[in-house]
């Protein structure tokens, strides 16, 4: 990894961070607060949040067992990655280099920060090509971005070739594990110290079951971390999602068996989408959803939206044509989605 300074935009690198009221008596036991110009009534509304959220953060560190120091928290995963953009890419100048398909935040926050982006395409099945994204990388290059299991093909991208990325490309990985709670992958949280560049992703968006808090996390080491917690508004994560994100993590052994359950569906729900008549591959998952290539994606998305059943259409999408993604739900829906599909009928072809 190149030294981090030559890594992070100057005008980041030189900023003096804005300084909240309660940062600068610290530590100290107090009872009057006449510092932040709140109102003093309707408590506990009326207080100014905990800016790095300390109390959360040492409840996370023990569930993902990353130390509080290296875990960031921003308004969904969608924050960390515009700030990763922020820091370290100078618009006009730089590029980031990604995987494509993949979670198309990643091209919006370049667009908008006016950085080039370039999609580098995987292989036919999904499967990471290294030496490509190596290949794709220059001077400019600040970034590459990996999601593990990917969106939308749902397939976890092989450790040697993220370790082989991670140890030649001399910028910042970022490998984005939203699903990583449905793959038996081991985490690249728990590989911090190996790699110094790295920046994992994780979300209270999916198994948490919380996508309504607007919550994520980004791990990465103290010094990457220091860099966030500069940039960042200062109170990023408001006191409700912090107090509701707190309960969430009260009750783990919830979170588990909905992963049981999600784990349980998903292997009764893609055999049988893949024996449909209607249905030519559905990919391998580590993820609560799945990719199917059908005869006629977009027809079969629209007979769905006319019974109520949305899945998302792919069709578009590089590699994707034909493609609907499905995630899985309960087993009423996804019961629904099979019962909805057996019965889709063509419409036959005009005739002459
Ligand atoms: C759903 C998803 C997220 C979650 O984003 P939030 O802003 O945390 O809701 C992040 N990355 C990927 C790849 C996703 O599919």
């Amino acid at each position: 990894m190149k030294p981090l300074q030559d890594l992070v935009r100057s005008c980041i690198w030189n900023l003096t961070p804005y300084s909240c009221a309660r940062d600068e008596f610290k530590g100290r036991v107090a009872s009057v607060f006449l510092d932040a110009n709140e109102n003093p009534y309707n408590n506990p509304f009326n207080r100014y949040p905990d800016p790095l959220q300390e109390e959360l953060k040492s409840k996370l560190a023990t569930v993902k067992g990353v130390a509080a120091s290296r875990i960031f928290l921003g308004n969904g995963s969608d924050e960390a990655i515009d700030l990763v953009y922020r820091i370290f890419c100078e618009p006009r100048t730089d590029n980031v280099v990604a995987i494509a398909p993949t979670y198309g935040m990643y091209a919006v926050c370049a667009d908008i920060n006016d950085v080039e982006y370039r999609a580098v395409p995987l292989h036919e099945d999904f499967t990471l090509d290294a030496d490509a994204l190596l290949a794709a990388v220059d001077d400019h290059t600040k970034v590459i971005w990996l999601c593990s299991p990917n969106n939308p093909s749902g397939n976890a991208l092989d450790r040697k070739g993220i370790e082989r990325i991670l140890n030649e490309f001399q910028g910042i990985v970022v490998v984005d594990e939203a699903y990583s709670d449905f793959s038996d992958a081991a985490p690249f949280r728990l590989d911090l110290d190996r790699f110094p560049n790295l920046i994992v992703l994780n979300t209270f968006s999916k198994l948490w079951a919380s996508a309504a808090i607007r919550l994520g996390m980004a791990f990465a080491s103290e010094e990457i971390l220091a860099l966030f917690n500069k940039v960042k508004y200062p109170y990023n994560v408001n006191q409700l999602t912090q107090q509701q994100a707190l309960r969430v993590l009260d009750d783990i052994p919830h979170i588990q068996q909905w992963r049981r359950t999600l784990l349980n569906e998903r292997a009764h729900l893609l055999p049988a989408v893949a024996e449909l008549p209607v249905c030519r591959a559905v990919y391998p998952t580590d993820a609560n959803f799945f990719l199917a290539r059908m005869t006629d994606a977009s027809a079969i998305y629209h007979y769905l939206v006319d019974r109520g059943i949305i899945v998302r259409n792919r069709s578009r999408v590089q590699l994707c044509q034909n493609c609907l993604r499905i995630t899985i739900g309960t087993p009423q829906e996804n019961n629904a989605l099979l019962g909805a599909l057996r019965q889709y009928r063509p419409t036959p072809a005009p005739s002459l």
